[in-house]
């Protein structure tokens, strides 16, 4: 039987993580900016104040809907606020960097309404929403796509890590079943491959027995195929579908990789993807789910939430 495994594997950032970034920014430097906003999306992760983040879950949920469908999050003061200035402002200094006329004054003192609409847009994916705010504050749209998904990692992980003991244990869907995220990679997990879809926004994990798409559900092997590395081996490859023309990576592994781990994986094969695209594979531009979330402040870091309770915790 399929299972899920939504408790993230450790904790979102430690030593080891900071080691790994660095490492990586030395060998792609070009990716330094994105790097960077990581670090400071993993930092905020494991501070104490996106622990206070009081997530209501709905009671009843339709059918195929991931876990947070339907629920009011409370995030405690203005921690977003502090995350998103300091993302925009490295994303926006990097960016002047690479050449881009910046316009003046501090980017993040243009931003439309409060940064709940950003990291809300962010996780709901919706990149229309994004794009306006963009628009609006003078930041280029791809600018701030990356800084809003990154300021909305912390609050993915502290409400998936709430949300764990509610995702169904049979849950079959290609997409998270906490934040409807379609998988970053699958992890072929120890001696006997278990396959276990991660997800890079939450890092929920759950497993498939079968080898079908997890985009459109295609189970003819004839329309699946793999791509692996010229060097490199067998430890990650690219599994393709034809039938929808999604790939998906999947990596070797022989136990849950960390957290942070999770985005790094998108780099370390970059080469691989370039290929998949050049022979018209892709990723879905489409979120899995049309989520449906509310996202309010809390005046203190001790705040509930109006409904009074919260979720079970793992
Ligand atoms: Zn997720
Ligand atoms: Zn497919």
């Amino acid at each position: 039987m399929p299972h899920a495994h939504p408790a993230p594997a450790g904790p979102a950032w430690s030593e080891a993580g900071r080691r790994a970034v660095r490492d990586q920014a030395r060998s792609t430097p070009e990716w330094e900016p994105w790097l960077g906003l990581l670090e400071i999306a993993l930092t905020a992760a494991v501070q104490e104040v996106w622990q206070e983040i009081d997530v209501c879950l709905a009671d009843v949920r339709p059918v195929g809907a991931p876990v947070l469908d339907g629920a009011r999050i409370t995030v405690p003061g203005s921690a977003t606020d502090a995350l998103v200035a300091a993302l925009l402002r490295s994303a926006s200094r990097a960016n002047a960097d690479a050449g881009s006329v910046p316009r003046a004054g501090d980017p993040a003192e243009r931003l439309p309404g409060d940064s709940l609409t950003i990291v809300s847009a962010a996780i709901r994916q919706d990149r229309v929403a994004l794009n306006h705010i963009a628009g609006v504050a003078g930041v280029e749209e791809g600018v701030l796509a990356a800084v809003a998904h990154f300021a909305s990692l912390p609050l993915l992980l502290e409400a998936g890590r709430s949300a764990a003991a509610r995702v169904p244990g049979d849950w079959r869907a290609g997409y998270c079943p906490v934040c409807a995220a379609w998988p970053t990679l699958v992890e072929l997990r120890g001696l006997e491959r278990r396959r276990v879809l991660r997800c890079g926004r939450c890092a929920a994990g759950w497993e498939r027995d079968v080898l079908h798409c997890v985009f459109c559900g295609e189970r003819d092997h004839r329309q699946q195929g793999t791509l692996v590395p010229e060097e490199g081996g067998e430890l990650v490859r690219l599994e393709t579908c034809r039938s929808c023309s999604g790939y998906l990576k999947s990596v070797t592994t022989l136990r849950p990789g960390p957290v942070w781990a999770l985005p790094l994986e998108d780099l370390r094969t970059l080469e691989l993807e370039l290929t998949a695209l050049d022979r018209g594979f892709q990723r879905p531009d489409q979120p899995a789910w049309p989520l449906d979330l509310a996202l309010s402040s809390a005046p203190t870091p001790a705040a509930r939430s109006p409904h009074g309770r919260t979720a079970p915790a793992s």
